[in-house]
């Protein structure tokens, strides 16, 4: 085939462009609308990757359902899941976030101002309060996924998506988040995902304003025995309220650690209250929400498939029931 009749890769309704990034899950490209051109991340995971265990298939299959519903400034939005059953590959339709990667940034300044690294700490922390509040925890925070729009604003990614990975992938060198693992994950310790996102927050803010991180070594072993010692060095130049925020997170018992209430309580926090608080949006207003469905012709198929995925022991028949029920 010459280049010149090459057909152009699609996906659903976008055309395949450029790799935009690699992770542990597989390749992200961008994809372009055919018809309004919109721009959006496409993220191919190989099913084959997937667990073939159908609680784990369950488990995604229920997360993404619930990230499908998750709508925050700050965590970058599923759109869609194409999921062809003639396809190896599962493909998460995800919003487009151009301004590249927070760490690249950090790389590039050396070191960040206490208020432009607030601003990006709030925005971290409102999106993980959100997540948390719907009971989603990250359990991969790290800087490959936390990415900047073009207004400098934080999306979060890969929310919900640990049990995407493959297992124990959390913890691979390779892909370097041992650095932001608490204690609890290191020690291989049933734990608490969401006291374990606020620690990998902690080591974020020691990042963002040193320009290294608290625990580290070239050696794996020595690393993760850093982290469950859990002592580090406390730059000199840090705030006084930085560095009480900062060791109050890096606490090894989970139950001593600051909760999400208190780290949005504490005076480093608050000092310098947020440009917009985008903590959560307004749920809809009945008018929003229109007059209810009379009939099962007006239930669209995909949120009804998205239903069955969070209401797994209900039958499709359950679900159209109860969206007619004026109750
Ligand atoms: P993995 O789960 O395999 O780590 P990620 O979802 O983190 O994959 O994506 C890998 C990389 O692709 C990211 O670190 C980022 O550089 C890029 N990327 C991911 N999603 C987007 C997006 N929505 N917009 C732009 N770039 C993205
Ligand atoms: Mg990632």
């Amino acid at each position: 085939m010459s280049p010149g009749n090459r057909r152009r890769k699609d996906i659903g309704d976008y055309w395949l462009g450029k790799t935009l990034g690699r992770g542990s899950s597989g390749r992200v490209k961008i994809g372009i609308h055919k018809i309004t051109g919109e721009k959006v991340a496409v993220k191919i995971i190989a099913k084959s990757h997937l667990a073939s265990n159908v609680s784990v298939e369950k488990a995604v299959k229920r997360e993404i359902a619930v990230m499908k519903l998750i709508n925050h400034p700050n965590i970058m939005s599923l759109i869609d899941v194409i999921d062809l059953s003639d396809s190896p590959n599962l493909y998460l339709i995800l919003e487009y976030v151009q301004g590249g990667e927070l760490f690249e940034y950090l790389v590039s300044q050396g070191r960040l101002q206490e208020s432009e690294a607030r601003k990006y700490f709030q925005q971290i922390i409102f999106g993980l309060d959100y997540c948390h509040r719907h009971l989603i925890c990250h359990r991969d925070l790290k800087p490959e996924n936390l990415l900047l729009d073009k207004e400098k604003s934080i999306k979060i990614a890969d929310f919900g998506m640990a049990s995407l990975q493959p297992a124990g992938s959390l913890l691979e060198t390779s892909c370097g988040s041992p650095h932001y693992a608490s204690p609890e994950i290191v020690n291989g310790i049933p734990y608490d995902g969401s006291a374990s996102d606020i620690w990998s927050c902690g080591i974020i803010l020691y990042a963002l304003l040193s320009g290294h991180l608290p625990f580290d070594d070239d050696n794996i072993r020595q690393l993760l025995n850093k982290v469950k010692v859990g002592k580090y060095k406390m730059p000199e130049h840090f705030s006084d309220d930085a560095k009480d925020l900062i060791q109050s997170i890096l606490v090894i018992d989970p139950a001593k650690r600051l909760t999400m209430k208190q780290v949005q309580d504490h005076p480093w926090f608050t000092v310098d209250p947020p440009e917009n608080p985008s903590t959560l949006p307004d749920p809809p207003t009945a008018e929003e929400i229109g007059r209810p469905v009379s009939d099962a012709s007006e239930i669209d198929d995909r949120i009804l498939a998205t239903l069955k995925d969070l209401w797994t022991d209900l039958t499709a028949e359950n679900v159209i029931e109860a969206l007619l029920n004026k109750e």
